[in-house]
């Protein structure tokens, strides 16, 4: 991402948490603002411990509460979008700018690929509206085996990176 579009992006999520902050009667703190910054600097998707590992290094004060707690408020204003992986673990990743999107999830390398099918859109939106559902989101996950890894080509470094966010 060219680094214009990057800062844009910042600025444009920076005011947008500090006016649901600010209507949930909550300061953009300076910990908040590091948070978000670590958060938008993460390639691909990220759990809240990687993140909160990452954000210690660069805010040595910064506590496990208040990195959960507040990934939660950025979720809750539309800047991260949580997608849940299998066995309880949740994965964030970037909501703003970026359109939706479906997720593949490798079970031997944890790699996380994304996809967009129009045709799926419409079959969920259908069968929402036949049965009268309001969807608020949706999560669409497809479990396996990634193509390196039935190969036997995936690298234990490479799936750690991707793990930590590393990596795409
Ligand atoms: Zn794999
Ligand atoms: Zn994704």
């Amino acid at each position: 991402m060219p680094r214009d579009e990057t800062n844009t992006t910042l600025s444009e999520a920076t005011n947008r948490f500090r006016a649901f902050l600010h209507s949930h009667r909550l300061r953009l703190t300076r910990e908040r603002i590091e948070l978000l910054q670590t958060a938008l600097g993460a390639k691909g998707h990220f759990d809240a411990e990687g993140l909160f590992a990452n954000l210690r290094r660069r805010t040595p004060g910064v506590s496990r509460a208040t990195t959960y707690r507040t990934l939660t408020l950025l979720e809750q204003c539309g800047i991260l979008r949580r997608a849940l992986v299998g066995r309880g673990r949740s994965f964030y990743e970037r909501a703003i700018d970026r359109g939706h999107h479906d997720h593949l999830v490798c079970a031997a390398c944890g790699r996380i690929d994304e996809f967009y099918d129009p045709t799926l859109e419409a079959i969920q939106k259908r069968i929402a509206v036949r049965r009268g559902f309001a969807i608020d989101r949706y999560i669409h996950e497809l479990h396996g085996t990634c193509r390196a890894c039935r190969n036997g080509r995936s690298s234990k470094s490479d799936a750690d990176d991707r793990k930590n966010g590393r990596g795409k």
